[in-house]
């Protein structure tokens, strides 16, 4: 096993990533960012950053760019980014927020920027039946007999539909993908740090297939 890893995952909402950077994290004993869960944490706990993003969350808009590269940058200084490194999830989302992580990244270097691509007509019937931990964050798939709420395996938190996982706010979020995150991929593809990692098989399957490409990027670095 490799430790001290500093990853950045893209990808649509609903492709899993989520879940594979948990997995990630243990395996690669680094913390998980996500910008989502940070934001999530912030309404929850009524933080002014909390009744800022509230209303953008919900409609399933961007939060602004400088408050998103304030929130990382003082993630990203934390101990345990420092000393063991990263996977960050959900950031950066605009070419804006990637050009200030380059900069901040400037001395240590991400090693590998991830692609889980998952077609976007897959990914909306996922996020239709996804239902996620309101404390740890742990995503589930509802098969449609589930009671309401459920207990959360990981944590014991209560496991609902967020709010910004309806139909209307997935088709939003995912055609902002395509308008503002895509360019990201092309961003990072352009100076050939790109690595795209089919996100379609089993949990199993792109668990080996993540792992595999950051061992061969880290390899050639
Ligand atoms: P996620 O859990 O990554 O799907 O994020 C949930 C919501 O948080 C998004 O739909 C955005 O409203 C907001 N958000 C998370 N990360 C960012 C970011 N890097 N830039 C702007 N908004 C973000």
């Amino acid at each position: 096993m490799i430790a001290g890893v500093r990853l950045i995952i893209i990808g649509r909402q609903g492709a899993g990533k989520g879940t594979q950077c948990q997995r990630m994290s243990r395996h690669y004993v680094v913390p998980h960012i996500s910008t989502g869960d940070m934001l999530r944490a912030a309404v929850r706990e009524g933080t002014t950053l909390g009744r800022e993003a509230k209303a953008v969350i919900e409609a399933g808009s961007l939060v602004g760019d400088e408050i998103m590269i304030e929130l990382v940058r003082g993630r990203l200084d934390q101990d345990d980014a420092r000393t063991r490194g990263y996977i960050l999830d959900g950031f950066p989302r605009t070419v804006i927020q990637a050009e200030a992580l380059d900069v901040m990244t400037e001395r240590h270097p991400i090693h590998a920027v991830i692609d889980l691509d998952v077609p976007r007509d897959l990914v909306i019937d996922r996020i239709s039946a996804r239902r996620t931990c309101r404390d740890c964050g742990t995503n589930y798939q509802a098969r449609g007999a589930e009671r309401h709420p459920w207990i959360c395996d990981q944590c014991g938190g209560d496991v609902v539909q967020r709010d910004d996982d309806t139909r209307e706010a997935v088709t939003r979020r995912l055609d902002l993908y395509e308008s503002q995150t895509a360019p990201l991929l092309e961003y990072y593809a352009s100076r050939d740090r790109l690595t795209v990692v089919d996100g379609r098989g089993t949990p199993d399957q792109v668990f080996h297939s993540l792992t595999a490409a950051i061992e061969s990027a880290r390899g050639s670095q």
